[in-house]
């Protein structure tokens, strides 16, 4: 009896320390939920809680969309799943390889979750593994704990339908755009479109990927008969018109091109092209001075070539 007591004590140790605060969900109707992470680079002090992190809920299960910068965060998701349902989470998915999205995805591994991403993810991740361990741990200290490169098993080379139940979504993978790995989800009883980092809101556009490609991809998402979208980063999605802001987007790229183009025509170098190109966008974006410098920085060499 005793004994009995003991490991029923022991047991309630353990999921008492395990559980961890919800994220803050806004819920949008229709069974979907998403959390919105603060504007801030990751640096010195970044506590792995930037992005959008959504979750789906069908009637067979849930799906997630992506799951925040590190272990902690990626558990306070997992709880504020289970604030809303008991249904088994059945996939994670990860829009992209950047390190603010996937580094929650070991707080799922316990579900036994399907994990799905662009067919290009467990390579870019392996590739980038030790880079983003080493940097991750310098910046968040003891928050990154127990964080781990989860990789998809489930991969995406064009387009895959999930079936949660009473929703199918389907997922389409894109050529090189913000990174090699981005991939959208359209959830069509909603009409939902979660477009990762293809589509950036009120935080500068950080290219990592091929900016042409990039224009090229938000050509084809302007077709797209989604009626809302969920971006990679924003703060409420209450009033928001997804395709004017892919025009916002839009524009800022095209001026960062345009305006790194005549800098290398006339000669400048490039240390001068980070103080000035698309400086006519500044007003209109959040941590501008950081991202767009470190966007000339990555883009200017590739275009000297052209
Ligand atoms: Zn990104």
């Amino acid at each position: 009896m005793l004994r009995r007591i003991l490991i029923g004590l022991c047991a309630l140790c353990i999921s008492e320390l395990s559980i961890a605060t919800p994220l803050i969900m806004e819920s949008l109707g229709n069974g979907i939920y998403v959390h919105h992470g603060i504007h801030e680079d990751m640096t010195e002090g970044y506590k792995g809680d930037i992005c959008n992190l959504s979750f789906i809920v069908g009637s067979k299960g849930i799906a997630v969309i992506d799951t925040g910068g590190n272990f902690k965060t990626g558990q306070s998701l997992h709880e504020a799943i289970r604030q809303v349902s008991n249904l088994p989470i059945l996939y994670i998915i990860n829009t992209h390889v950047h390190p603010d999205h996937i580094f929650g995805n070991a707080a799922f591994l316990k579900d036994n979750a399907i994990f799905v991403g662009h067919a290009k993810l467990p390579d870019a991740m392996e590739r980038r593994r030790d880079g983003y361990m080493r940097l991750n741990k310098q910046w968040q200290g003891d928050d990154f704990k127990e964080s781990e490169i989860v990789k998809p098993s489930l991969l995406v080379k064009d387009k895959l339908t999930l079936d949660l139940g009473d929703r199918a979504i389907l997922l389409t993978a894109y050529p090189t755009a913000h990174t090699n790995t981005d991939l959208t989800v359209y959830d069509k009883k909603s009409s939902t479109l979660w477009t990762g980092d293809l589509l950036f809101v009120e935080r500068t556009p950080s290219i990592d990927g091929d900016i042409k490609g990039w224009l090229a991809v938000i050509n084809e998402l302007k077709t797209n008969e989604a009626e809302y979208a969920i971006p990679g980063h924003s703060s409420s999605l209450k009033d928001a018109n997804w395709k004017a802001q892919l025009n916002n987007e839009e524009r800022y790229l095209w001026t960062l091109l345009n305006d790194i183009r005549n800098s290398i025509k006339k000669g400048e170098v490039m240390e001068k092209a980070m103080g000035t190109a698309a400086a006519s966008e500044r007003t209109y974006w959040q941590l501008f001075d950081i991202v767009n410098r470190r966007n000339v920085n990555n883009i200017y060499p590739l275009l000297e070539w052209e």
